[in-house]
């Protein structure tokens, strides 16, 4: 069957006074109907600009699209006029964000605001749209929903202002929802009752989602598939089961092996040494080499490409295929 989505080669560049960026830099990645693709990196990785993209939120100058296709549903939503491109947003497609306060509108009611958007894309009338805006919040759990509809963002807790916005996201059936790190703002208790929600909602509705995400231990929870990502390219692509049990690119390995603790600060994640390549860097080799524990000649000279390695997965290092079959890494350099 077709993917939902289905994105080739997308290259994301910046303008600056450094040079171009390259934010993005040749990404393909899919997501069938109703799966959960993880989408994993540090922050810096360019996930986040892929997920911009998808939703044509690139602002330019001094951001451009320099090539790729984004297919969504089979058209290439790069290729969209802006109205086009306002009647998927939100409706077929649909986008929440870490912090939803900023994407809240502190003047207006939660039920006027998800009205708002239901009536921008189905057509109703508003008191129709607005008993449906009530409807959705009672989907997400929040009690009272026809007083809460009443109140306006800030009266709301920040558990409570992320269920709005995945209502507000959900309103028009999407056939995909892109979450951008949708709980890294909340508590351990709220995330996790987030999550549930998302999981329960996907079941219900048949989305599928594309999850930005630096936490691995929620890609376990939720992801059917997961793409690294590292210096704007995808370093591994793989089921979860798979990525979880064999790494087979020493980026991924690195961020398993320093799965957060629920009691750390999430600013403190990885225990990777060294940080992010500098996108304007335009030197030759594999980006993670100054990294990577593994490195050896090649990979200073010579860069990596995304390759299928065995079913399904897929990595961009020189001892992936070693790795593959003889996991433990340390006889593969003995
Ligand atoms: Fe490490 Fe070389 Fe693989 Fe890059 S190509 S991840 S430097 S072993
Ligand atoms: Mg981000």
């Amino acid at each position: 069957s077709t993917p939902v989505l289905e994105i080739r080669n997308l290259k994301t560049y910046f303008a600056s006074d450094r040079g171009e960026v390259r934010a993005v830099d040749g990404v393909s990645l899919h997501v069938d109907a109703g799966e959960t693709l993880g989408v994993v990196g540090e922050s810096g990785s360019g996930k986040s600009v892929t997920s911009l993209s998808v939703m044509r939120l690139i602002a330019s100058p001094p951001g451009r699209y320099a090539d790729g296709e984004i297919l969504f549903e089979g058209r290439d939503i790069l290729k969209l006029d802006k109205a086009a491109m306002r009647d998927l947003r939100g409706n077929r497609l649909s986008m929440i964000f870490q912090e939803p306060m900023t994407s809240l509108n502190p003047v207006f009611t939660v039920g006027a605001q998800i009205a708002e958007a239901i009536m921008l894309h189905q057509h109703l009338p508003r008191p129709a749209a607005f008993a449906r805006a009530i409807d959705m919040l009672r989907l997400v759990n929040i009690p009272a929903p026809e007083r809460r509809a009443h109140e306006f963002p800030h009266q709301l807790s920040g558990g409570m202002r992320q269920r709005v916005m995945i209502a507000m996201a959900l309103s028009c059936n999407p056939k995909l929802l892109i979450a951008d790190e949708p709980t890294t703002a909340l508590d351990v208790t709220i995330q996790a009752q987030i999550l549930d929600l998302m999981r329960r909602l996907r079941a219900e509705l048949g989305m599928a989602i594309m999850l930005i995400t630096h936490d691995l231990g929620i890609v376990a929870e939720m992801c059917d598939r997961v793409v690294v990502m590292y210096g704007g390219r995808i370093v591994e692509e793989a089921d979860v089961i798979s990525l979880f049990d064999n790494p087979l690119h020493p980026y991924s390995e690195g961020l398993l092996a320093s799965i957060p603790r629920i009691d750390e600060d999430v600013e403190q994640l990885y225990a990777i040494e060294g940080s992010v390549p500098d996108p304007a860097d335009r030197s030759e080799g594999c980006a993670f080499a100054p990294r990577c524990r593994y490195a050896f000649e090649r990979c200073r000279s010579e860069t990596p490409v995304l390759s299928p390695i065995a079913d399904g997965r897929k990595a961009a290092c020189f001892l992936a295929g070693e790795r593959l079959t003889r996991p433990a890494v340390e006889q593969v350099l003995s």
